[in-house]
């Protein structure tokens, strides 16, 4: 539900206001001219979160949207989250707003349940609005000492950000009239030449819709199983907030 009348937002507020929490801006900072992390305070302790986890902000009086804290930390009352400030709607002009001392207030983390932590071979595909799950998504893989590999797809302007905070990936160029094209060559190639490893690993893709449904069809083809692939689209051409 991404547009919503005003007097059903202000009731689910009012109604849920356990789901809901208070938080405030407690830092930004800008990775590049579209990225921007910003470190909210909260009443953290009675909340559960798992990679993955995504909270709704009300973007407007009307409009809801989702994002994924890259870390929650319970004890010490602060989540981050990394935006993606594209500048086409509500969301991104929250994001690209808020400054320190900012109160909102935003809904407890819920959602989908993507990390498969039985796994040992994580591989991950998306673009900037997956950067926030990918750190998530990353420090428990490390935590439980697994491996990850991953694939970004990224505007040229975003090209150096994962480099520049130290995330172990590749990245390649966004190409819009064909979406995920250099990220499904570089998936080829490395197919290629470890099959086996590729069929024992479990795959997250998220980010653009187009993109991740052409990445799937690709491990498809190379006979991945559907069970090892965890979809989950953010954002479309020309959709609001799904
Ligand atoms: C479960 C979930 C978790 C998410 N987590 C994050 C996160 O952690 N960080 C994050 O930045 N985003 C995240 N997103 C994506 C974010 O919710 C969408 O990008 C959302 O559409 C942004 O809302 P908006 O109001 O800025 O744009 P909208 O009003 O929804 O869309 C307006 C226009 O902008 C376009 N648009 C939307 N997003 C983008 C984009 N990223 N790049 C270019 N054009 C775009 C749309 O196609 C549309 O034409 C998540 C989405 C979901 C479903």
């Amino acid at each position: 539900m991404p547009n919503v009348p005003k007097w059903v937002a202000d009731q689910m507020e009012n109604l849920l206001s356990s789901k809901y929490l208070d938080v405030e801006v407690a830092e930004t900072i800008s990775y590049s001219p579209e990225i921007k992390k910003i470190t909210f305070r909260a009443e953290l302790s009675h909340l559960d979160f798992y990679p993955g986890s995504s909270m709704v902000f009300r973007a407007s009086d009307r409009e809801l949207r989702h994002y994924t804290p890259s870390s929650f930390d319970r004890e010490q009352g602060v989540f981050e989250i990394l935006f993606h400030i594209h500048g086409k709607g509500p969301g991104s002009g929250l994001a690209d707003r808020l400054l320190p001392g900012d109160r909102l207030k935003v809904s407890a983390p819920g959602g989908k349940k993507l990390y498969d932590k039985d796994k040992t071979f994580h591989f991950f595909f998306g673009d900037e609005t997956s950067l926030s799950f990918y750190v998530a998504l990353l420090r428990e893989i490390n935590r439980n000492k697994q491996w990850a590999r991953g694939i970004f797809e990224l505007n040229e302007i975003n090209r150096k950000v994962p480099d520049d905070r130290g995330y172990e990936v590749r990245t390649v160029l966004r190409t819009p009239d064909e979406p995920a094209r250099e990220a499904i060559i570089l998936l080829e190639a490395w197919i290629i030449a470890k099959p086996e490893l590729f069929r024992q690993s479990v795959f997250y893709l998220t980010g653009n819709v187009a993109s991740v449904q052409k990445f799937r069809a690709v491990l498809k083809k190379h006979g991945i199983s559907s069970k090892n692939i965890k979809l989950q689209g953010y954002w479309a051409e020309g959709s609001v907030g799904l």
